[in-house]
């Protein structure tokens, strides 16, 4: 019998004294270890991910969520959307907006994975407010005509 020293809790408990490496588990930590006479070492454990590549997981996420390249329909409604705002443009923009988001919606729809949905909403919303607004702003020039 040998005594053996936990590397990671020091936790010297007996093993049996063995001519080659034999796996063992620390009885205080539970700590896997192999253990050859009196030499003990740790169980190499598999590398857990690290956090740096999380964080670029989640990032990477991020920019596609908020940028959706798979969806160039909703990325222009989004756009047209909010470049509606400008007079006399704003007509012809708003319904682009409108055609791109519906074709950016039926995209997301039918690819889930490629997201843009929130864009094409937003695109549509965009492009039926300002054509609402020049409709509004035009029936009212014609009045106090
Ligand atoms: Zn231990």
């Amino acid at each position: 019998m040998g005594e053996v020293q936990c590397p990671t809790c020091d936790w010297a408990f007996e093993v049996a004294e063995a001519p080659e490496w034999r796996p063992r588990k620390c009885p205080s930590c539970g700590e896997r270890l192999l253990v050859r006479g009196t030499e003990v070492q740790l169980v190499p454990a598999p590398a857990p991910p690290s956090p740096l590549s999380q964080a670029d997981d989640r990032e990477l996420t991020f920019v596609e969520h908020t940028i959706p390249a798979g969806n160039p329909a909703a990325l222009w409604s989004y756009y047209l959307g909010l470049f509606a705002v400008i007079p006399c443009l704003g007509i012809a923009l708003s319904l682009l907006a409108l055609d791109q988001g519906k074709k950016g919606l039926d995209f997301a729809n039918q690819h889930p994975e490629k997201l843009g949905k929130m864009h094409s909403i937003v695109g549509i919303f965009f492009g039926v407010f300002w054509l609402a607004t020049y409709v509004v702003i035009l029936v009212l020039m014609c009045v106090s005509r």
